[in-house]
């Protein structure tokens, strides 16, 4: 076998140990693999445009998906999303957003509380002075009652305002009073601490909670999750708010997980990336599998090498070569990966030209490497590091696909497996 994904996968940070916290199907912590999840944007009392959204996040590999229960209408409509996304075979778990009245609405509506994998729950929005503590407690009985677990999830847009004032009073008595910055981070951290404990005290278990703080400055999440991390054993979902939009929430999503995730802290993430008008829900689920990917943490899709392209690629051949395999294998992985088990390790190179084409394609599982402009395509393609055949003509790309799937059905099929004892 070539030096393929497999093998950078060896390369991992040491995962800090976490509690492990089943969510519906699905582990969130503790041993398990760093988990994808996503929230739609629908209306939740629309049930059509919410299945519909769950279904095509799910599909895309969201793993938990998160949907706003803000009001009856919503918190009505929860049990029916559920049973149909069930009869259409989509069984990812299903997160109950709530703010502000979580604790009516659940007892409102006992069916959405069952329907419901877990519960968010923002530490700063569950209520206010001796009605906070009441309305916490209720949600977190409603989630021992039915065994659910709970996030959570303080958020720098809506900190603990009281819990905030506090530390701030007691900060400027101090003799070595921090920046307010820092001791907004402390409270973001406190928040979600004293929530855990109080939550343990009402009696839900360890394994049932999971918690965030969310910010949206790349460096202040990196410290309140360090800090999160050090002072608790508690399940993390990592996510940056308010990211933004593009590439903008992209690299900034990516900066400020991809440096936790480095040091092992993190057991959920999502990417919030604000969708272009009409664009794609989907698109923040792709972005956190190849994070997690790119960063040999876990592998989704096999991944595609491809070079930038420079002045010796000025046709346009490499680029439609380029993008017409990744979105071949894009197209059949759904396929792939009921056929072929481990298929999503696999490792393609498409490159430009001879100065790096021959050396990255022979470092894939199966490359294939252009001549660069102003000569005739004739491509060399490489598997498991040896060259095996020469494409050109009109069917290069063709052939080429044909190679990749001929790859696959002999590396990962039946007749690759080992025999069962
Ligand atoms: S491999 Fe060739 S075409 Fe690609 S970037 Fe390098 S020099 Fe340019």
């Amino acid at each position: 076998m070539s030096k393929n994904a497999n093998e950078q996968f060896t390369a991992l940070a040491e995962r800090r140990r976490s509690v492990g916290v089943r969510v519906g199907s699905v582990m969130v912590g503790g041993d398990a693999p760093i988990v994808v999840q996503s929230m739609t944007n629908t209306d939740t009392a629309d049930v059509e445009a919410t299945v519909r959204q769950v279904a095509a996040l799910a599909r895309a590999g969201s793993e938990l998906v998160r949907i706003t229960v803000d009001r009856d209408e919503a918190a009505a409509a929860v049990p029916k999303i559920k049973e149909r996304l069930l009869r259409m075979g989509v069984d990812a778990p299903l997160i109950g957003d709530f703010h502000y009245i979580g604790h009516q609405l659940l007892a409102d509506h006992p069916d959405c509380a069952v329907a419901l994998d877990k519960y968010r729950i923002n530490p700063g929005n569950v209520g206010f002075k001796d009605k906070k503590d009441r309305q916490f407690a209720a949600i977190v009985e409603t989630a021992i009652r039915h065994s659910k677990p709970i996030r959570i999830g303080a958020n720098w847009g809506s900190l603990d305002q009281e819990l905030l004032t506090h530390l701030m009073d007691e900060n400027a008595k101090s003799a070595t009073p921090l920046d307010a910055r820092e001791v907004t981070r402390e409270a973001m951290v406190r928040s979600a601490l004293l929530s855990a404990a109080r939550a343990e005290e009402v009696g839900l278990g360890r394994d049932r909670i999971i918690l965030s703080a969310k910010v949206s400055a790349v460096q202040d999440l990196i410290a309140v999750y360090a800090m999160l991390a050090r002072r608790s054993d508690y399940a993390l979902h990592l996510g940056l708010t308010e990211a933004g939009m593009g590439s903008k929430g992209i690299v900034a999503s990516s900066a400020a997980l991809g440096v936790l995730l480095q040091q092992g802290i993190g057991d959920t993430i999502r990417i919030s990336l604000t969708p272009e008008p009409g664009g794609d829900r989907t698109r923040e689920v792709q972005v956190a599998q190849e994070l997690l990917q790119t960063m040999g943490l876990r592998a989704f899709v096999p991944l595609v090498a491809a070079c930038p392209g420079c002045g010796r690629t000025t046709s346009t051949t490499f680029q439609e070569l380029a993008s017409e395999v990744q979105t071949y294998i894009r197209d059949r992985m759904p396929e792939w990966k009921r056929q072929y088990p481990g298929v999503e390790t696999l490792s393609v190179a498409v490159m430009g030209c001879i100065v790096n084409g021959p050396g990255e394609s022979k470092h894939a599982d199966i490359g294939i490497s252009l001549p660069g402009t102003g000569e005739q395509p004739t491509a060399p393609v490489f598997v498991d590091g040896k060259k095996a055949a020469t494409l050109r003509g009109p069917t290069l790309t063709a052939d080429f696909k044909q190679m990749v799937e001929d790859y696959v059905a002999r590396r990962f099929g039946v007749a690759a497996r080992p025999a069962a004892e």
